[in-house]
């Protein structure tokens, strides 16, 4: 199997493509392997079927040019963080070898959420232990990086998503049973209110702008950032400002 760039855990169907589509289409774009691995089937959710929400996922992560697809058959509501859900991660990791891992930032509103970035977390140093046995060989990602689902997080790393920020828009869109449509006979919920977009774009807006770009998505990268050349990480990107960054200051 050729090398992944990016493996994305996230607990329910639509998280990854919420929270962090924009970063999943930049690599899946270059031409890198991605992989999504939902741990549920959003199966407690309000609205729409287990079902509907599979086939949701596969056109979101077609959408993302996203290279595989996986589902973990975790209980939603109740993801706990067993020995047993700790190696099944271990084994993803081990399968895939991804350079980076993202999980959803370990405190959420959602216990979900919360649980999931707690179990990626200690699943990823686990899985570099040679005496876990499961006939795969040890495998250690280079970082996790962890993603805002519905509180702040501390984030210290915006990626500039403005290029993708369309693409990252239609794939969240197609959960379709999930978000705004005034046909729907079901319960509303939060992000099937129509102001939901207005939230959702606003947040990366704000991410955008601490670095000068129309666009962001934050994330927590858990210790300090390595770099050989700083200059570079830096360069075209503004502080608190939406300035054309060829302008300079
Ligand atoms: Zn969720």
């Amino acid at each position: 199997m050729s090398k992944t760039s990016i493996l994305a855990f996230g607990a329910h169907p639509d998280d990854v493509e919420l929270n962090a589509g924009g970063l999943m289409a930049l690599t899946s774009a270059r031409g890198e392997r991605t992989v999504i691995c939902h741990l549920t089937r959003g199966e407690m959710g309000t609205r729409g079927t287990p079902e509907t929400r599979e086939q949701e996922a596969r056109a979101a992560a077609k959408t993302l040019g996203v290279s595989e697809l996986e589902f973990l058959g975790q209980p939603d509501g109740w993801i706990e963080e067993s020995e047993a859900a700790k190696r099944r991660l271990v084994t993803v990791l081990r399968r895939h070898r991804p350079s980076l891992v993202l999980a959803p930032y370990w405190s959420d509103l959602h216990p979900d959420h919360a649980t999931t970035g707690a179990l990626v977390r200690k699943a990823a140093f686990l899985s570099g232990l040679a005496r876990i046995d499961d006939g795969l060989a040890p495998w250690r990602p280079a970082r996790v990086l962890y993603y805002m689902s519905h509180d702040p997080i501390p984030a210290d790393l915006v990626v500039d998503i403005s290029s993708v920020f369309e693409t990252k828009r239609a794939a969240a869109l197609c959960y379709r049973s999930q978000f705004h449509d005034p046909d729907s006979t079901e319960p509303e919920t939060f992000i099937s209110r129509s102001d939901f977009w207005d939230f959702w774009e606003g947040r990366a807006s704000w991410w955008g702008h601490f670095v000068g770009v129309r666009y962001g998505e934050g994330y927590f990268a858990d210790g300090p950032i390595p770099t050989r050349n700083p200059v570079e990480i830096f360069q075209g990107f503004g502080k608190y400002k939406n300035a054309d960054p060829e302008e300079g200051e």
